[in-house]
């Protein structure tokens, strides 16, 4: 059983120089026991800093971490009951599979060989990987590496695991077959789990919640439903969703919006949360956007730019006014359209976002999925992945 917490976490590297970083910027956040956490966000926005600070294999300038309450910040890194999967595997070349399983476990715990047999031959069948025990690294697959550095990490039995991009180095096919197990993994052994990935879509598919990390802080921290749906900012709703949001800018007049090309009327309540703001940015999800309209329904015309056809999905660019949006739209219903030719698309208010363009907080969000059923609780059911 264990809880992570951290508290206002502060890395700062090249300390007093002219070309002070700031890493991570006051993060605190809680990992509940046996969750699945998911830290995501662009290249450099502290991710494995992070995660390295958690390990021990970085000093933390201030701020502190606790395990079930046990003050850990200034622990060394083999007393942390922590155990770390790599993006490169940091397998030892020179040691088989067992070898490689096994060292921890012989150089930091008190088992005896039968123990510790017993425990690299449980988790070599876990991960599938038996057959593989008196082989070497090098001739072995990536995917197969990596099994083994999951093994090398099941075996130590820890309270926490902390994964760094642990699937980037395998290909598109293996990645989503890995993604499915590790998750079945992390049920099954219910350790609390932190992994770090820049791919939103495995964020997304794998996270009990995520945390989603600008600039070594923390813009939202939330399940994946509910960082897609009520994105706590613009930058969240930008790296959320695939494809990403569109965004408009507009003026607000009473209730109307105003684009450079369009006009869309909207009702009282979301003037209400606009307050004294005219200047907005209007947010609209590719697959909120629909094919056709009239003058009943708000239509919007556009140039077609660019069609996407990827199977399940066709995405489909237009150029509105100045801005060039991304409609999501079924395959079948962009057989009749033709690049360069003039469209009509239409959407819903309830698919509207919008955020104030100075602070990029978010003003409205979705609200199509609620207020919900009879008891009034909320239609988003925050509890399940997508
Ligand atoms: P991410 O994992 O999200 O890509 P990192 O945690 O690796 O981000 O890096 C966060 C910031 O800290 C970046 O600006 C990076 O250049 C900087 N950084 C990381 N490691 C070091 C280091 N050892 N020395 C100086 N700057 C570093």
């Amino acid at each position: 059983m264990s809880k992570l917490d951290i508290k206002q976490l502060r890395k700062v590297y090249n300390r007093g120089t002219d070309t002070e970083i700031v890493a991570v910027d006051d993060l605190s956040l809680t990992v509940d026991d046996g969750e699945f956490l998911v830290f995501v966000g662009p290249s450099g926005c502290g991710k494995s800093t992070t995660l390295r600070s958690i390990a021990g294999l970085e000093d933390v300038t201030s701020g502190s971490i606790r395990i079930d309450g046990r003050d850990i910040t200034g622990q060394k890194p083999k007393n942390r009951d922590i155990a770390m999967v790599f993006q490169n595997y940091a397998l030892y070349p020179h040691m088989t599979t067992r070898e490689n399983m096994s060292f921890g476990l012989r150089v930091n715990s008190m088992l005896d060989d039968d123990e510790i047999d017993a425990r690299v031959n449980e988790a070599a069948k876990m991960m599938g990987i038996s057959e593989l025990l008196e082989k070497r690294p090098g001739t072995l697959s990536g995917g197969q590496q990596q099994r083994v550095a999951l093994g090398r990490a099941i075996v130590r039995d820890p309270r926490v695991f902390l994964m760094d991009e642990p699937l980037s180095n395998l290909d598109a096919k293996l990645r989503i077959q890995m993604r499915a197990e590790l998750e079945t993994l992390q049920n099954k052994l219910g350790v609390t789990t932190i992994y770090v990935t820049h791919d939103q879509t495995e964020a997304m598919t794998m996270a009990d919640r995520i945390a989603v990390l600008d600039d070594g802080k923390l813009q939202q921290i939330g399940t994946p439903l509910e960082c897609y749906y009520k994105p706590a900012n613009q930058f969240v709703a930008e790296f959320i969703g695939s494809p990403t949001m569109n965004f408009l800018t507009v003026e607000r007049s009473g209730n109307r919006l105003v684009h450079d090309a369009f006009e869309f009327v909207v009702s009282n309540d979301t003037v209400d949360l606009c307050g004294d703001r005219t200047a907005l940015v209007m947010g609209l999800r590719p697959e909120d956007i629909d094919l056709g309209g009239d003058e009943t329904t708000n239509a919007v015309s556009g140039i077609v730019e660019v069609i996407q056809p990827t199977g399940d999905d066709a995405y489909i660019d237009i150029t509105i006014g100045d801005d060039t949006v991304t409609l999501d739209i079924d395959p079948e219903q962009s057989v009749g359209v033709s690049v360069g030719e003039e469209i009509t698309v239409s959407f819903d208010e309830e698919g509207v976002y919008l955020f104030d363009p100075q602070t990029e907080a978010t003003i409205k969000t979705n609200t199509e999925l609620e207020p919900a059923g009879p008891d009034g609780s909320d239609a988003l059911d925050t509890t399940t992945k997508p």
